[in-house]
């Protein structure tokens, strides 16, 4: 496995690369929902790259980029064991050099949900992620659909300025008792570690209404509302029950609906969604 740290060594060695090319684009602090990216990546490629990169541009202000959480030697040995043939790991200055002034904005379908609530980050998104696939030319690149809202953008973005490339997205890993797996997890206490679980419970609690027929969104935000409103220690931030594509809140439910979530638990900001109809 090849661990590169500048963009100039990652493009010499692209044109080395044999094959098809699978990019995961990660922050580090790796998990296996990360790993279920690579694992889906080597079934479908002959060469994977992995990108570990704290991007600083999608964090705002006051949001967690100084204590994120970063182990990248166990990071380097979970990538080797799964065969992962290239590491892009560039610092902030290589990938953001002196005078850097070119910008990625996706509009409408990021002026809602986290988009709302984080004003820049996906521009910030946008921006690194199309600086990855340009130093990288993958011919796929996975995505989790933890992240929707991300994975919404990124197609748009994809779809909008023509890139030469298949966007494959991964179902999100979960931990035994439903929380879905995040590098931000580690900020929970045991207290909030137990508390975080209601995410879950309230996507299952819609799922089930759904099953049973219900088709009113309106409904399904009440009811996900009032169960994490139980939790003492979950403060939301926002319940949706929207279109998977265009993200805008719906009335009635159709055939599909991306119901998404984002909640805090203490300090800790937590997302997770499920599609309904599929
Ligand atoms: P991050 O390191 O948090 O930026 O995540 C890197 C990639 O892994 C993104 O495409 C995420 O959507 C994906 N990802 C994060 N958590 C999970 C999970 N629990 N299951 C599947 N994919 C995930």
């Amino acid at each position: 496995m090849r661990v590169v740290t500048t963009v100039a060594e990652m493009k010499r060695l692209r044109s080395q690369l044999p094959g098809s090319i699978g990019l995961v684009p990660t922050m580090g602090y790796l998990h296996e929902g990360h790993l279920e990216l690579v694992r889906q990546a080597r079934l479908e490629n002959l060469t994977v790259v992995a990108s570990i990169f704290v991007n600083p541009t999608q964090f705002g202000r006051g949001e967690d980029l100084a204590t994120y959480p970063r182990d990248p030697e166990r990071d380097l040995e979970l990538l080797e064991d799964e065969k992962v043939a290239v590491v892009f790991m560039p610092s902030d200055q290589e990938m953001y050099p002196e005078g850097f002034s070119s910008w990625v904005e996706v509009e409408k379908v990021t002026d809602r949900l986290e988009g709302a609530y984080r004003p820049g980050h996906f521009r910030g998104v946008a921006t690194v992620v199309t600086k990855l696939f340009n130093i990288v030319q993958p011919h796929r690149a996975y995505f989790g659909q933890k992240d929707a809202q991300q994975l919404a953008v990124i197609r748009r973005m994809v779809s909008d300025l023509n890139m030469n490339l298949d966007i494959v997205a991964v179902p999100t890993v979960r931990e035994p008792d439903g929380l879905a797996m995040s590098s931000r997890n580690t900020y929970l206490n045991p207290e909030e570690r137990k508390a975080a679980v209601v995410l879950w419970k309230a996507l299952c609690l819609a799922q089930e209404l759904w099953d049973k027929g219900e088709k009113s969104a309106e409904r399904l935000r009440q009811e996900m509302t009032s169960l994490i409103e139980s939790e003492p220690l979950a403060k939301i931030d926002y319940v949706s029950v929207a279109d998977p594509d265009s993200l805008e809140e719906l009335g009635d439910i159709d055939r599909f609906a991306l119901v998404s979530l984002a909640v805090r638990i203490g300090k800790t900001r937590l997302i997770d969604n499920i599609t309904l109809g599929t």
